[in-house]
């Protein structure tokens, strides 16, 4: 029988951790054939709602889960660990300004870097999901120096499989005659969802919708803004879908995109379409063989190419921040 994966989840006690551990435990992150062990990580004062947590996990009585372990501490949490989902993150406060945020995230993050580096498995894969997380993966993908950069990733898989979902309503299909769609650029309002690679039914995306005022006016800022119109609606973020697509995210890293097809994940930049390199970038991916590469060769026109470089202007930004505050 197959060793049990150790998967990592920090923010274990959060709303997308209770929405993650169980689809990981039942299997839908690594496949049916692979039994998991879980390492949950929290603040100390989150320990006890991740020890309840757990006792449901337990208590699902999950064929594949063969062990639940709680740290507060990173060194220990990611001992050993082949998979890291980076969930727990510090929130924007009221009248935080963006520095303040990165500084507040790099206390987190370099440890974890460090941590990682120090004890994770020889094929750590990192996603990283708490915000600002392309930003956040950058600091804990320095502070691993003896890991492979492109083993830290950030999570845009959930922008988009809301980006399918609006155009598949858009064109009244399904989400599954939809291919090739991107997000570029950062996991932030500056994001770039782009139709214009994109094939339904074996016919281009953008000529399908053949409306470029809804593109720039709907579309877009509906996939950029999505996560506030949640808020305002659940009253609280929107954690199922999170998970759903940190879940995604990795199955497909692991287990490869499907053939004509490729998905959307931020990854460190080789310099592939003027992303300045070492930027952890949101791309066209394939995966295959465990390994993201980014799509080559797609034409980029006038109006994708302003919104990706707005998007990177920002991420560029955000780690010169990080680099001003010595955090990378
Ligand atoms: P959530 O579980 O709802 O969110 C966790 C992180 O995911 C946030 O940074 C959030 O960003 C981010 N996120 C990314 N994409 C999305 C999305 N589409 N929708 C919603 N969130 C998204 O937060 P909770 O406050 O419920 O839980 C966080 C947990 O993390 C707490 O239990 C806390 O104790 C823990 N924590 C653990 C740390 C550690 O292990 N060292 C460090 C810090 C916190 P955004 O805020 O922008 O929505």
């Amino acid at each position: 029988a197959q060793a049990p994966v150790n998967v990592t989840v920090t923010g274990a006690a959060g709303q997308i951790g209770y929405a993650l551990l169980f689809r990981i435990a039942s299997g839908q992150l690594l496949g049916q054939d692979t039994p998991v062990r879980l390492r949950l990580l929290e603040v100390p004062q989150a320990v006890k709602a991740a020890e309840g947590t757990a006792m449901e996990l337990d208590d699902c009585a999950f064929p594949l889960l063969k062990g639940i372990d709680i740290f507060d501490d990173p060194n220990s949490g990611f001992e050993g660990a082949n998979i890291g989902l980076l969930v727990g993150a510090r929130p924007r406060g009221p009248g935080m300004e963006r520095g303040d945020l990165l500084k507040a995230n790099g206390g987190i993050f370099k440890p974890q870097g460090a941590a990682i580096n120090a004890g994770a498995a020889d094929d750590i894969r990192v996603l990283v999901v708490g915000n600002p997380a392309n930003t956040n993966a950058l600091i804990a993908q320095a502070h691993a120096p003896d890991v492979p950069a492109e083993r830290f990733t950030a999570m845009t898989r959930l922008d988009h499989n809301r980006a399918l979902s609006q155009l598949a309503a858009k064109l009244n299909v399904s989400v599954t005659d939809i291919k090739k769609l991107t997000i570029w650029g950062n996991h932030s309002a500056t994001q770039y969802p782009d139709i214009f690679q994109s094939e339904v039914g074996g016919a281009n995306g953008a000529a399908a919708v053949d409306d470029e005022k809804w593109l720039a006016e709907e579309f877009i800022p509906t996939v950029a803004k999505r996560g506030a119109a949640i808020i305002d609606a659940r009253g609280a973020s929107s954690a199922a879908s999170a998970a759903n697509a940190a879940i995604d995210h990795v199955h497909d890293w692991v287990n490869g995109t499907p053939e004509g097809d490729w998905t959307s994940a931020g990854v460190v930049s080789d310099g592939s379409y003027g992303v300045p390199e070492g930027l952890i970038s949101s791309f066209p991916v394939t995966a295959r063989g465990g390994r993201f590469e980014i799509v080559q060769g797609l034409d980029i026109n006038a109006f994708s190419r302003s919104r990706i470089d707005a998007s990177v202007a920002e991420l560029a930004a955000e780690r010169d921040t990080v680099t001003e505050l010595g955090l990378v």
